[in-house]
């Protein structure tokens, strides 16, 4: 069965609000189907590998905007740093220096979201909490970073009650940390199974794979 990724896009697109900025999740997705998504007018999209983001990066059309969605390892940094728009999973003090410090190199400033921990397993990667507000602080006397929000994933569960528990979580941590620092502006939070959730509790930008590109093997 063939997928029509610019029809899914156009269906997808009417259900959320346009406040709400659609990362398009290309992980393990051919060049054709990321130009399918492109054509369609889709200008940001996702990856969790940091090498095949760069192929993709290398070879696709530049005005593409590509997201880090995936678990950072400090010493690929530099591969990405030329180009990367922005990177999500930030969840320690080391990365963002490193960050800075390639971002420094190529004259750019990179913006980062902080990845709060708020699920109920410990298979996923993040910050706590109370760590949250104290590295914003830090992260101010870094010149060539900008800590532009928080990012956060739920528990993979059927428990709707759960999962919005767990984002309430992180859009009162959000709200608490934009109060204080005005650079604060991005929620990412929700992906296909939970981002009607997330934007009910005022995510801001979802990272959404299957329902636009299918299934992943
Ligand atoms: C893969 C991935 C997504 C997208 O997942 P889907 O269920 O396909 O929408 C979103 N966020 C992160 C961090 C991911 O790794």
């Amino acid at each position: 069965m063939t997928i029509d990724i610019s029809n899914n896009l156009d269906v997808f697109l009417e259900t959320i609000p346009s406040t709400v900025e659609l990362v398009a999740v290309s992980k393990t997705k051919p060049n054709d189907m990321i130009m399918e998504a492109y054509q369609a007018g889709q200008r940001h999209f996702g990856e969790n590998k940091i090498q095949e983001m760069t192929s993709k990066w290398e070879t696709l059309p530049k005005d593409i905007q590509w997201h880090m969605i995936g678990h950072v390892q400090t010493n690929k940094v530099k591969y990405m740093a030329p180009y990367v728009s922005l990177i999500h999973g930030v969840d320690r003090e080391k990365l963002l220096n490193e960050i800075n410090k390639q971002a420094f190199k190529n004259n750019r400033i990179i913006d980062c979201l902080l990845q709060v921990f708020i699920a109920n397993e410990n298979t996923k990667f993040g910050l706590f909490p109370n760590e949250i507000l104290p590295l914003i602080e830090k992260s101010l006397s870094l010149k060539n970073i900008r800590v532009a929000g928080l990012m956060g994933m739920a528990t993979f569960t059927q428990d709707s009650e759960q999962i919005e528990n767990e984002f309430k979580i992180l859009k009162e941590l959000f709200f608490l940390a934009q109060k204080k620092y005005n650079q604060i502006n991005i929620l990412s939070m929700g992906m296909s199974n939970d981002y009607q959730i997330a934007i009910n509790q005022e995510s801001n930008m979802i990272r959404i794979g299957s329902k636009i590109f299918g299934s992943r093997d």
